[in-house]
């Protein structure tokens, strides 16, 4: 990765966890799913409103690394306004571009998400980057109301 790219990811990456956008508990959410991730304790707790199956908000409260608020922030404002589908779809390219199974990063696809690309070279903080979106999954299925990444 260029250095200035690797800076600018960075750059991002701090602005969300100084920042983290719909930081905030939800009012009348539709779906509510804690996660968890052991490995370096990371807790999060997601809200979601749905109207049928388009996410029409997204917020989150919660504690963790940089890595992982970072991630849970720019996911929240990414999903809001898309349907169930393609977050789902989203979650597979993210989770493909951050184990690395995927050589060549859509970054059509990922768009902003690309920040976190950096994770693949980091092994440990890959749970930390994909905890965000093993809750929405959980959230969107609403089979449960807690996940671990372990
Ligand atoms: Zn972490």
């Amino acid at each position: 990765m260029f250095e200035d790219l690797r800076d600018l990811y960075q750059e991002v990456i701090f602005d969300h966890n100084r920042n983290p956008r719909n930081f905030h508990v939800m009012e009348n959410y539709d779906r509510m799913v804690e996660g968890f991730n052991p490995l370096c304790g990371d807790r999060i707790t997601l809200f979601l409103k749905l109207d049928d199956d388009l996410i029409t908000d997204a917020s989150f409260q919660g504690s963790g690394c940089a890595i992982s608020t970072a991630s849970v922030s720019l996911m929240t404002e990414i999903v809001k306004g898309k349907t169930e589908a393609e977050a789902e779809a989203l979650f597979k390219t993210f989770h493909e571009m951050t184990t690395g199974k995927d050589e060549n990063i859509n970054f059509e696809a990922v768009g902003k998400l690309a920040v976190l690309a950096g994770v693949r070279e980091y092994p440990a903080r890959v749970k930390c980057a994909t905890l965000a979106w093993h809750t929405l999954d959980a959230a969107l299925k609403n089979e449960q109301q807690s996940i671990s990444t372990e």
